[in-house]
C-alpha cells in the first residue's frame, strides 16, 4: 500500500477574489506527482463575508449558492465550482476532506432579547454579575436561502453564549440562561470550562441542535461526495455530542470515512481523553509533535532533537496522529502563531514524512507559499523531492539512531513492494556522521543524499554499516545512487 499523504489546500492570506477553486485545480497535477492521496479544503459554508475565511461560519446550507452576507460565492468561489474542483480531485484519485466549523455561527440576521449572565472570562465557571436582559445577535432564519435544503432557523435557545451585549455595547462573555442551558461540560476546562470559543457559541446538548446537525452533515457528505472530515476546534465543542455524531456518520459511511479533529493543545494528556471520549472515532492533529519542531527550530542549539516525539500522539498512539509541520492558524499573523523558521522547515518536513508513525499532512503556505503582507517563500523544491522519497522509499521498519543533542538519524528497511532502504541524518550545530546498519546484503552500494544539501557520497561496509553525515543545520536524505526520483 501506498504511504498516505495529505494536502492542506489552503492558508489563511489566499486572495478573496473567488477563483480559489479554479486555482487548486490547476494545481491537483503537483499534488499528484509527489503522492498527495487527500486534500483537506477550507471551510466552504457561507461566512460574514468573502473577506473570511470560512470559519466565521454563517450558514451551513449556503456553499456559496445563494445571495447571503454580500455576496452567492464564498471567499473561495462558487458552488459549481467548488463542486468541479472535488470531481477533479476524485479524477486524480485522490480523497477530498471537508472543514467542519461546528462550535458556532457568525453573522446573525436579528438581534434577540434574552436572559444571560456574565462569566469571569479567566473562569468561566465564575459569575460576575447577577443574570440581567441583554441582546445579541442570535436569530438565524436565513432570508437568502428561503428554507431550501432546511426550514430549521437558529434562536439564542439554541446556543450557550456570546461575547457582546448590544444594551450596553459590553464584549464581556455571557452565558445564556434558562431551562436546561449553561456550558457543554465534554469540552476542555481551560478558564474553567472552554466551550466558549467566539461568536454565537452553539449549545450541543441542545436536542434539536443535534438533530439538526446530524441531518445536516448526511446532507453536506452526499452533497460533496466527501471522503472525510476536519472538525475544527474540537476542545471547545461537547465531546458526548461529537461521539454520537461521529458515531453516527461511521455507521451511515462506514469506517473507512476519515474522520479528524483539531485540539490545539500541547500535552498528551487532554488529547488522550478526549480521543477515549469519542471512542477514537476521530484522529488528532499531533500539536505537541507541531511545537517540538517550532521549539527545536528557535532553540537551534539549546534543542535536544532526542526530545522531539516526547508528549506527542506519534509516540503515544500512532494510528491517530495526523502530523504537521504549520497550518493556518499557526502563520505569521495568526490566533495561534507558532511558525517553524525557514532554516528548519525542510528537516521538519523530513520527519513528519520520512518516519514510519503518523499520517502527514503539508501545509499550503509551506508549498506554495504565504501571501498578504508576509508574503513568505514557498519550499516547494524541499518538500517535492521529501513527498517524492516517501511516496516511492520510505516503507517498512525503521532504526533510530537519536545519538546526541544535535545528531539524530533512522533508517527505514523497506518492504516486499518497496525493498530500498532509506537513511535520514539531521544534524543541527555542525557537520556529524552516525553509522548505521543498513543490512549485510547492501555491502559495497553507493548511496548519495538526494536532498542536494550533503555532496558526499558513501559506501556501505562489509559489516553493512554505512557512515552517514548530515551538514550543519541541515537533512541529508540517503538513497542508493542510482535510483531516479521521477
Ligand atoms: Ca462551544
Amino acid at each position: 500500500m501506498m504511504n498516505g499523504l495529505m494536502f492542506q489546500g489552503f492558508e489563511w492570506y489566499i486572495p478573496d477574489d473567488g477563483n480559489y477553486y479554479k486555482d487548486l485545480k490547476k494545481k491537483l497535477v503537483d499534488l499528484k506527482r509527489i503522492g498527495v492521496t487527500s486534500v483537506w479544503l477550507p471551510p466552504v459554508c457561507k461566512a460574514t463575508g468573502t473577506n473570511d475565511t470560512g470559519y466565521g461560519i454563517y450558514d451551513l446550507y449556503d456553499l456559496g449558492e445563494f445571495d447571503q452576507k454580500g455576496s452567492v460565492r464564498t471567499k473561495y468561489g462558487p458552488r459549481e465550482e467548488l463542486l468541479d474542483l472535488i470531481h477533479a480531485i476524485h479524477e486524480e484519485g485522490m480523497h477530498v476532506y471537508a472543514d467542519v466549523v461546528l462550535n458556532h455561527k457568525a453573522g446573525a440576521d436579528f438581534e434577540e432579547e434574552f436572559e444571560a449572565v456574565k462569566v469571569d472570562r479567566n473562569d468561566r465557571t465564575k459569575d460576575i454579575e447577577k443574570p440581567k436582559k441583554i441582546k445579541a445577535w442570535t436569530g438565524f432564519n436565513f432570508p437568502g436561502r428561503n428554507g431550501k435544503y432546511s426550514e430549521f432557523t437558529w434562536n439564542y435557545n439554541h446556543f450557550s453564549g456570546v461575547d457582546y451585549d448590544t444594551l450596553t455595547g459590553d464584549t464581556g462573555i455571557y452565558r445564556i440562561l434558562g431551562e436546561n442551558k449553561g456550558w457543554n461540560w465534554g469540552v476542555s476546562h481551560d478558564n474553567g470550562n472552554f466551550d466558549y470559543l467566539m461568536f454565537a457559541d452553539i449549545d450541543h446538548a441542545h436536542p434539536d441542535v443535534k438533530e439538526e446537525l446530524k441531518r445536516w452533515i448526511d446532507w453536506f457528505i452526499d452533497e460533496l461526495h466527501l471522503d472525510g472530515i476536519r472538525f475544527d476546534a474540537v476542545k471547545h465543542i461537547d465531546s458526548a455530542f461529537l461521539e454520537e455524531l461521529s458515531n453516527h456518520i461511521k455507521e451511515r459511511m462506514g469506517d473507512e470515512f476519515y474522520l479528524l479533529g483539531e485540539y490545539w493543545e500541547h500535552g498528551i494528556k487532554n488529547n488522550t481523553k478526549f480521543m477515549k471520549s469519542t471512542k477514537f472515532n476521530m484522529d488528532l492533529f499531533d500539536v505537541g509533535l507541531h511545537f517540538s519542531l517550532y521549539n527545536a527550530s528557535k532553540d537551534a542549539e539549546n534543542y535536544d532533537l532526542r526530545n522531539l516525539f516526547e508528549e506527542t500522539i506519534t509516540k503515544e498512539n500512532p494510528p491517530m496522529s495526523v502530523t504537521f509541520v504549520d497550518n493556518h492558524d499557526s502563520e505569521p499573523g495568526q490566533s495561534l502563531e507558532s511558525y517553524v523558521e525557514p532554516w528548519f522547515k525542510e528537516i521538519a518536513y523530513g520527519i513528519i514524512l520520512l518516519r514510519k508513525d503518523g499520517y502527514p499532512c503539508v501545509f499550503y503556505g509551506d508549498y506554495y507559499g504565504i501571501g498578504g503582507e508576509f508574503m513568505i517563500e514557498p519550499h516547494k523544491d524541499q518538500i517535492d523531492i521529501l513527498a517524492l522519497i516517501r511516496k516511492n522509499h520510505a516503507y517498512g521498519e525503521q532504526d533510530d539512531y537519536f545519538k546526541e543533542k544535535d545528531l539524530i538519524g533512522w533508517v527505514r528497511n523497506g518492504n516486499e513492494d518497496h525493498p530500498g532502504k532509506c537513511a535520514v541524518v539531521i544534524s543541527t550545530m555542525e557537520k556529524k556522521y552516525i553509522s548505521m546498519f543498513m543490512g549485510e546484503n547492501q555491502s559495497g552500494r553507493i548511496f548519495r543524499d538526494f536532498t542536494g544539501n550533503c555532496e558526499d557520497q558513501v559506501t556501505v561496509n562489509e559489516e553493512g554499516y554505512g557512515d552517514f553525515p548530515a551538514e550543519a543545520g541541515s537533512i541529508s536524505v540517503w538513497l542508493e545512487n542510482e535510483i531516479d526520483l521521477g
